[in-house]
């Protein structure tokens, strides 16, 4: 078993080093085939030794090779992170491949749109429509369904209309109450994406999770004094983690409460 979990973290450290070039490359356009990966700093070509997953950054100190420059921490926590995740959902669902590989499949895309969402504020719309494509295939094998085959894809078609509306209806309170955008149109896309997953029901579990996580991180950037109350904060990556939480403990604010 332990060199199965070896094994399967080290795949998941490789689609972590993938998941950085789709998230650098979507940050600067550049065609996720072409050109081979280099520093974005001096353009040196990696070689292949230098771009081994996690073992790289830590030989190197966290610099080029070529030209010393710092690599950013993200990179290989994108890829720990990945990694994590693929042996933390397989020791949860060995039992139900299927779903084994969609809710990995669904975090790997929550990943590239959280740090997206991070670094320049934006959530690409084509990540959402991944994200709701593998929620839809994989509600046949998704735990938190139950019925046939049809009564889970209305399942997870319903948590599509009903997530991206209750963003809809948000952004449009948002308007009428603050005169400004408080949502953005890639948040929509996103719920709508997430609802497709835990369904109409988890859609509420997913808001209270994502605003107390959101919460507690913004309340301890203020704290810190990074973050004045009034500074934009990305919504996105707080729906991941709340998406993921809710689908992973499947947690259930309603039957809780009642
Ligand atoms: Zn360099």
């Amino acid at each position: 078993m332990i060199f199965m979990l070896i094994f399967i973290f080290i795949i998941g450290l490789c689609f972590g080093s993938f998941l950085n070039v789709v998230i650098y490359r979507t940050e600067n356009n550049i065609s996720i085939v072409l050109p081979p990966s280099f520093c974005p700093k001096c353009k040196a070509p990696i070689k292949w030794y230098d771009n081994i997953p996690l073992l790289s950054y830590i030989i190197l100190g966290g610099r080029c090779r070529n030209c010393k420059t710092k690599i950013s921490i993200v990179y290989p926590l994108v890829e720990f992170l990945s990694a994590a995740i693929t042996v933390i959902f397989f020791l949860k669902w060995r039992g139900n491949i299927p779903w084994f590989i969609s809710s990995t499949a669904i975090a790997y895309l929550l990943i590239v749109v959280s740090v997206i969402d991070f670094k320049t504020m934006m959530l690409s719309d084509l990540f959402s429509y991944l994200i709701a494509f593998f929620g839809l295939v994989g509600s046949f094998s998704n735990p938190l369904f139950d019925g046939s085959i049809y009564q889970r894809i209305i399942t997870s078609l319903a948590g599509i209309v009903a997530g991206a509306g209750s963003m809809f209806l948000l952004a449009w309170l948002g308007k009428l109450l603050y005169k400004k955008d408080a949502v953005g149109e890639g948040d929509m896309f996103l719920f709508g994406a997430i609802g497709s997953i835990v369904g109409a029901k988890g859609i509420i579990d997913v808001i209270i999770i994502a605003s107390f996580v959101g919460a507690v991180y913004g309340i301890s950037l203020i704290l810190a004094k990074k973050l004045d109350r009034f500074s934009y904060m990305p919504f996105g990556p707080f729906l991941a983690i709340g998406c993921v939480i809710k689908f992973y403990f499947n947690i259930s604010f309603m039957k809780i409460f009642s």
